[in-house]
This record gives C-alpha cells, sequence and structure tokens, in this order.
C-alpha cells in the first residue's frame, strides 16, 4: 500500500478502505509512516471529511493500537461518561457516586487537565491522601466491592490517539467532526465500559460552538457506539457560562460536595441529575431515560450519592471527613476580588476567559509538565440574569500569591459583560441525541 495514493485519493473526496486506514494508524504508530505524509492525510480528511464507515474503522485502528481494559470481572452494565469539557466541569465527582449508588457499576479512568483547570484526577488529588493509581487487580477489585472507583489512565491506552492529537494539534487539523468523535470514541472504547454517556458542550467555552455543530458530532460519536455494540447517549448542554461557581481543583471538590449534600448550586445539579439519570437508564436500572433522572435526584436528595463519594475517598486512601466538612481543603490564601464596573444585569460571563483566568491563578497548566496548585481558582458569586449594582464582588480569585491573583482576576474580569436589559437565562441542557 502506498501513503502517496492514499493522501491524494481523500484529497480528491474518496473513500478510503478499512485496509488503508489501519495501514495508515498503525505505519504512523510504528513510525513508518512520516509526520509529513499523516499531516497531509489530515488536512485531505479535514476538508473532505470520513463517512460512517471511515470514521469507524479509524476509530477502531486507534482503539486497538494499544491496551485495552477488560472489565468483565465486574458483574452489571458498566457506564462510563465523557465531557467534551468545560470550564467548572466537575460532573465526575457527582454522578459517578450517584449512578453507583443506584447499583451501575462505575470504573473510571479519568485524565489530567491540560489548559483551563485540572482533570478529574487533579481535581481528586487536592483530598488528601488520595490515590489515583491502582494496579488493574486492585481497580477492579474496587469496583465490585465499593461499586465504583476513579483513577488516572494507567498503562498505553490509544497510543495512536496521542500520536494523531498531538500532530493535530499543531497542523491546524484538530477541529474536524469525524476527527474529533473518533479521537474521543477511542478512548472510551479502550475503557471498556457496556455504555457511554457522552456530555457534548456548546457555546463560548466549548469546542461546538451552535448548537448544530455539537449535534452533528453527538450523533457521530453515537453512531461510533451503535457500530461498536455500545449503547450511547449524548446530551447537549450549554456551555456559554462557566458550570457552577467553582473553577479550580479544591474547589470544584468542594462544590461537588454541596451538590451531593443538595445545596450546590441550581445549574451543576441539574446536569448531574440529568448525566447521572442516563447511566442509570444506560445500566439498565430503570425502564425509561426520565425514570433515570427521578431516581438519580431520589440519591441526591436521600445523601446516598455523598455516602458513596465517601466510600469512594475512604477505599482510595483519602480523608472522608472531607464528606462533612469540605472547608478542610486547603483554598490558596491570596485572595482578588472581581468588581462590577456597573449597575445592571449580567449578560455574558465568557467560560473561556474564565478558564484563562483560573490558569493564571495556578490551577491549570499550560504544558503537560507544569504542576498544578490545587487550591488555586475562582469562586463566581452572580451568573447570567443576576442583577447587580456598581461595587458588587462579580467573582473572587485565589492564588499562591498576590501578583498571580491580581493577575487572574484582571483576565477574569474581561468575561463580564453587563447590560441594562434583562438577558434570557440560557437553557443549561439543550438536547438529548440517542435516548
Ligand atoms: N478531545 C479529544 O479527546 N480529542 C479531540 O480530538 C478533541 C477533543
Amino acid at each position: 500500500m502506498d501513503m502517496q495514493d492514499i493522501i491524494i485519493r481523500k484529497r480528491d473526496g474518496g473513500v478510503l478502505s478499512p485496509a488503508e486506514i489501519r495501514f495508515f494508524v498503525d505505519g504512523y504508530v510504528r513510525e513508518e509512516i512520516p509526520d509529513y505524509q499523516a499531516s497531509a492525510l489530515l488536512m485531505a480528511i479535514y476538508f473532505q471529511g470520513l463517512d460512517r464507515g471511515e470514521t469507524m474503522e479509524l476509530t477502531e485502528a486507534m482503539r486497538r493500537s494499544g491496551d485495552t481494559v477488560d472489565l468483565s470481572s465486574v458483574p452489571g452494565i458498566k457506564v462510563d461518561k465523557h465531557s467534551t469539557g468545560g470550564v467548572g466541569d466537575k460532573t465526575t465527582l457527582i454522578v459517578g457516586p450517584i449512578a453507583a449508588a443506584c447499583g451501575v457499576p462505575v470504573a473510571k479512568m479519568s485524565g489530567r487537565g491540560l489548559g483551563f483547570t485540572g482533570g478529574t484526577v487533579d481535581k481528586l488529588e487536592s483530598i488528601p491522601g488520595l490515590r489515583t493509581t491502582l494496579e488493574p487487580e486492585a481497580f477492579m477489585k474496587q469496583v465490585r466491592e465499593t461499586g465504583i472507583a476513579l483513577i488516572g489512565q494507567s498503562g498505553h491506552i490509544t497510543p495512536a490517539d496521542k500520536k494523531l492529537y498531538a500532530l493535530r494539534d499543531v497542523t491546524g487539523t484538530v477541529e474536524n467532526m469525524s476527527l474529533i468523535a473518533s479521537s474521543i470514541m477511542s478512548k472510551k472504547l479502550a475503557a471498556g465500559s457496556d455504555a457511554i454517556v457522552l456530555d457534548v458542550k456548546c457555546g463560548r467555552g466549548a469546542f461546538m460552538k451552535s448548537q448544530e455543530d455539537a449535534r452533528r458530532l453527538a450523533q457521530i460519536m453515537v453512531d461510533i457506539g451503535a457500530d461498536a455494540g455500545r449503547r450511547t447517549i449524548a446530551i447537549i448542554t450549554d456551555m456559554s457560562q462557566p458550570l457552577g461557581d467553582a473553577v479550580g481543583n479544591a474547589l470544584e471538590v468542594q462544590e461537588a460536595i454541596h451538590v451531593l449534600r443538595n445545596e450546590g448550586p441550581e445549574d451543576i445539579t441539574e446536569l448531574s441529575v440529568e448525566i447521572a439519570g442516563a447511566m442509570i437508564y444506560l445500566g439498565g436500572r430503570v425502564r425509561t431515560y426520565e425514570e433515570g433522572a427521578y431516581v438519580a435526584r431520589q440519591a441526591l436528595v436521600s445523601g446516598a450519592g455523598l455516602e458513596k463519594l465517601r466510600a469512594l475517598i475512604t477505599a482510595q486512601g483519602g480523608d472522608p471527613l472531607v464528606c462533612d466538612d469540605p472547608s478542610i481543603l486547603t483554598v490558596s490564601p491570596s485572595e482578588c476580588d472581581v468588581i462590577a464596573q456597573e449597575t445592571g444585569y449580567i449578560r455574558q460571563i465568557d467560560a473561556e476567559q474564565i478558564g484563562i483566568a483560573s490558569q493564571h491563578s495556578g490551577a491549570g497548566r499550560a504544558t503537560k509538565e507544569d504542576s498544578i496548585d490545587p487550591g488555586a481558582g475562582i469562586l463566581l458569586h452572580v451568573k447570567v440574569g443576576d442583577h447587580v449594582s456598581k461595587g458588587d464582588v462579580l467573582a473572587s480569585v485565589f492564588s499562591s500569591g498576590r501578583k498571580k491573583a491580581d493577575a487572574a482576576a484582571e483576565q477574569a474580569r474581561k468575561a463580564y459583560i453587563i447590560d441594562k436589559k434583562k438577558p434570557e437565562k440560557p437553557t443549561l441542557i439543550k438536547e438529548i441525541v440517542g435516548k
């Protein structure tokens, strides 16, 4: 097979055969295909797209490129969840325990964050003593005994995606639906769960700016799941403003606990119930999607979800007292407030700007090698649609030093637009694909 022919065919709008796609992925991982040819093919795909069969073949070739997790020793329908990435998104810490409390085994491997804030693993590590690495047998045993384990990605999962994503990142070829969908789903399929709930974000703080694009991406991922025999539901949600009030690692763990105590912000509570409900539905614990949300809310209100989080923290060596008193988590000492410059209604809190500000505070990483400050971040005191008076505190930034806190607050200030006219509150849950 000749790589040049493959590039030319895709460039001219042709369809690649399964063998050609496998030849490309395997050859690139083995370093037999150089970056310049891989880049050319990615750019051809960027412009010409992939059809359903090609997208599935690319996903499968990437899934098979490394280790895959075998969860067959855990009884029951295992359900995974994934978010396409949002600012203030701590839902995994909430929906995992709720779904597990309702009898759905959750065996989840999460990533570290790059960019705005940490990933789920970074967030968990802000709990004193908590381990996020477990040997595969211990991981499986914990899921069998506790119903849930949340750990960092171990082993050698989808090396083809890692290598291709890094290349896409520097060749302007990230923003293609089929490439994004196959990248995400290859990792989800390799992680071994039987069913998957996707939270596809749309809005200023997300990859997909419009609902139409989010719907197209969601449908491609739902189709990949169906073709791979894993039931998949995608929930399209708003990311035009941060989710919840907390952005940053320890701050987000505190907020997750508040939600599980039924004392959290409305938006993140609503979304968590929806996602956990979808997991409970796909996990076969209820007959309808709607019943799943009902059961999830019961588990939140009764405190069953919080007790499952406590069990998870205990099993992984963390201090379970955090569930009773989230304030024992250390928040960075330097505080700088973002002040309203005028009176009116909050029309916009640009999630992307808040994300950048949180990274400036120390809560995120610019490169993989950076360390993060678990106590750094931003607390929002108002959301879109709220009325504020000149001089009110819109948000508080926490950082390890004054200079960093000031710089982050300066950045956060750019996120806000205040208007005389009361705006519509954005609808958080926009639509469900694959229900
Ligand atoms: N997230 C991924 O994992 N892959 C992409 O291509 C885009 C976002």
